[in-house]
Order: structure tokens, then sequence, then C-alpha cells
């Protein structure tokens, strides 16, 4: 006889969270865009790795983090961004900073361990992350990374992202103005008319490499990918594009908007995820450029052979997984956008989305979106999001590292759409892998030995 799962006891919200959770089709505005309620044991993280996240894939970059060994070894590698050249990002190198260094000051350590890494490893520039410890003991990151830069003629550049500063949103900011301080210092000659900057992809396990490839497809130059597969002297000659496309808006809508302000770059936000927003981003693309009718005609080509790649075997997925729901909880609310929309794609229905850092405007088109009834939720926590999915009764949870143990607690099928994927989701391939892997996570045999969904399941085999 099979033990009975122990009967669970009503999760409760805590009563300063109630305003951050609503259901679509009640029409009532979400509490967004503020620090995490004490005691809520956000999903966030803190400004440091907000900061870390966004910089760490330029690639022939140093990337120090002047702190204690902690903050370096829980951001190691932590985007798995790939790039094509040089690896020099995915080493976590640090300060170390011990007792005696809190106490006289860790300035000297960063100096030499700078000097240091910058004399081996030779990169085209070096980013210093302040941490909360140096935030604290007031160590002058800019001076040291002034005299650094003067000796050693790179970029030196300091990162203001200690880890109590904010959210992990003014972390995205940090790392924003940082880099700011590349844009504009090397010359654009040569920089074809039809060009553009990617802003916000990561080239998590090769996605960028996809998207230029279609653009280069459709006669579009991209000057820079900022951050993804990204070199310093292409960042550096970024303010020599025509068009700034924006894909994750959380991390780098500010850099945009600076960069529309001093170069008048225009700006729009696009995602690459799922086959309608991929063709929007071509067919935007190609509508900023009409002087050259072509561009058109190339996306458009594009759009219909990719398509017909991939759509027989959506197809069969969909037909399996019409009528399944899912939970979505993910950094950045437009990444949302286009979940609902792929899952819509395959039979599937949102039963519960929310994110870290989504602003009003950003909830308001979610509850426009989804169906009423779907709960809707910004800087969410493990209790409120595990009571969310036994409510819906989920098949599957998208999110990240830190939801995919919320997931297999439960029984539900999980699905990682962040950092730690090794297969491209991005592009019109992207999305028949995602099909692929949310057909085999929600229809896998194996839930049927989770005691709590083992009568759901039972006679509903694949
Ligand atoms: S909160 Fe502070 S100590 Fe913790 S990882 Fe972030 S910067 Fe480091």
């Amino acid at each position: 006889m099979q033990p009975m799962p122990p009967s669970q006891p009503e999760i409760g919200i805590l009563p300063v969270r109630e305003a951050s959770i609503v259901e679509a089709g009640k029409g009532a505005g979400i509490a967004c865009d503020k620090h995490s309620a004490a005691g809520s044991v956000s999903q966030r993280a803190c400004v440091f790795c907000g900061s870390r996240v966004v910089l760490y894939p330029i690639a022939d970059a140093l990337h120090l983090v002047h702190g204690p060994i902690g903050c370096a070894a829980y951001t190691w590698d932590i985007r798995g961004a790939l790039s094509s050249g040089p690896q020099i990002h995915r080493n976590s190198f640090s300060t170390d900073l011990q007792e005696m260094d809190v106490i006289y000051g860790g300035e000297k350590k960063l100096y030499h361990a700078l000097t240091e890494l910058i004399d081996l490893y030779k990169p085209n520039a070096a980013f210093v992350y302040s941490t909360c410890i140096v935030g604290i003991i007031g160590d002058d990151v800019a001076a040291i990374c002034k005299r650094v830069a003067a000796e050693k003629g790179i970029p030196v550049l300091p990162v203001n992202s200690e880890g109590f500063r904010g959210t992990k949103k003014d972390g995205y900011r940090a790392a924003c103005e940082a880099v700011y301080k590349l844009v504009g210092t090397a010359p654009t000659e040569g920089i074809p008319p039809h060009s553009i900057n990617i802003l916000g992809d990561f080239n998590l396990a090769g996605e960028t490499w996809i998207i230029r490839d279609y653009y280069q497809r459709i006669g579009v130059n991209v000057v820079s990918c900022i951050t993804g597969d990204a070199r310093v002297e292409d960042i550096r000659r970024a303010h020599g594009a025509k068009l700034n496309l924006v894909q994750c808006s959380g991390s780098m809508m500010h850099l945009a908007k600076v960069m529309e302000r001093d170069y008048g770059i225009p700006v729009k936000r696009v995602s690459y995820f799922g086959i309608e927003d991929m063709s929007a981003a071509l067919y935007e693309t190609a509508k900023f450029f009409a002087d050259d009718p072509t561009i058109m005609e190339r996306a458009q080509a594009l759009v219909r052979d990719e398509v017909a790649l991939i759509w027989p075997q959506l197809r069969a997925y969909r037909a399996k997984l019409q009528g399944k729901k899912a939970a979505i909880y993910v950094g950045g609310a437009f990444k949302a956008f286009s979940l609902v929309r792929a899952l819509k794609m395959l039979g599937m229905e949102t039963a519960v989305v929310g994110s870290q850092t989504g602003g009003a405007e950003d909830y308001k088109q979610l509850q426009e979106m989804c169906d009423p009834g779907t709960i809707i939720v910004d800087d969410s926590n493990p209790l409120e999001l595990a009571k969310f999915c036994l409510q819906k009764d989920v098949d599957l949870f998208i999110g990240g590292v830190k939801e995919r143990p919320i997931a297999y607690k439960m029984g539900i099928g999980f699905c990682d759409h962040n950092h730690e994927r090794k297969e491209p989701l991005a592009g019109f391939i992207g999305m028949l892998h995602f099909a692929r892997e949310v057909y085999s996570s929600v229809m896998s045999p194996v839930w049927q030995f989770a005691p709590r969904r083992a009568a759901k399941l039972k006679g509903a085999q694949p």
C-alpha cells in the first residue's frame, strides 16, 4: 500500500505582500518597483549580482570582484554566456578581503590584484565590482581604477554595486553606467548605414549567434552586442549604430536611453523568444530601415523559411500539450510576455506569472494579455510561488535556478529559461527547443512517482 502524503497546512501571504499580487481581469493595480519586504525571502539577487550578470559576458575584459570570496564564488560563471573567442570572463577573480583588510582597508590589495591580473591576462578593459563590505569600509575604488588605467593603458572601470544599495535593478543600472564609459571612445568609420546594437542578449547557450545570423541574413549589420559574446572594441564603437534594439529592458533600457540622449540613437524594445516576437523583432528592424525595401523582403523570406522548418514539429507538440497549465517566474517582465505568447502557441494556459523587476506598465500589459484569473505577482518568494502552483495545479514551472527546487519538491515539471540552460531558446530554432523541453518535462512519466500528483496522472501517461 502506498503511504499517504501528510496533509499540508494552508500557506499564508504576508500582509505587506498582498498589494504585490493581483488577478488578471480584476483591474486592480499592482505594487511594484520597490524594495523587497523584510522577512519575505525574495527571489531577487543583490545589487552586485545584478551588475555582474550584465557585464560578465564581455569576454575580453577582466572582471575583478572586490570583496570577500563568497561574493565571487556565488556569481562564478553565472550566466553560462558563451564566447566565440577569449574566455577571460569565465574566471572568477576576487580580492578575497579578510578581517585585517576590513580593519586597515583593501585598496592596496585591490591595486596589486589589478596590476597582477592585467599583466597576466592582458585584457582590453577591467571592471572592478564593489561589494557590501567595500561600501562599509569606504575603499576609494574609483581612485585605484584611475591609477591602474593610467599605468596600464586600458580602461579600468569601477562598478558601484555594493550589495545593500538597493535591488537587483539598481545593479543593472550600475552596470549600464560602467559600460557606458566605454561607448564613444573609438572611431566609427566603416560602419554601414543599416546597423544596430543588440542590447540585453547575453549569449546563453549561443543565442546571440542565432540572432546575429538572422540580422546579417536580412542585410543589417550588428555593431555590438551588449553584452553577449561582447568585445570591448565593439562596445567602444557602439555609438556608430543607427538603432538600439533592447531585449532585456530591465537590464539595458537605462543604457539605451542614455545613448539616445547623447548620440540620438533611437530605441526599440524587442524579444527573440517565440515565433511571434522573433518575427516582430525582424519586421520592426526592417521597417526602421525602410529606405532599403530589400531588408523587409529578406525578413519576410527568412520568417517564412524558418517557420516552415519547425511548424510540423510544433503542431505535434501542441496536440500533446493542449490544455496544460504553466507558472512563469522570471527576472524581467518582457521575457514573461514572450513566454505567455509562446505557451499559447503550444496550446497551454499561463496560470501564474511574475517577475523580479517588472514595472507598472509591464504588469498592466501582462494583465491585458493573460486570461482572467491568472495570478500576477511582483518580487515573489518561494512560499508564495509554491502556494500559487498548488492552487492552480500547474503542470509546468518556467523559471531560473532558484525556482527549480520549488517545482521539483512539488512534483512539477520545470523548464529553465535563465542562466543554466544549455540549449538556445531564442530564435525560431529556439522555439522548437523550448517546445521539446516543455513537452519532455510536462509529459515525463517520472511524475507518477510524486505522491501529490499520482492520482491526477493515473491513467494519463503519454
Ligand atoms: S549581498 Fe553583499 S555580501 Fe552578499 S553577495 Fe551581494 S555583495 Fe556580496
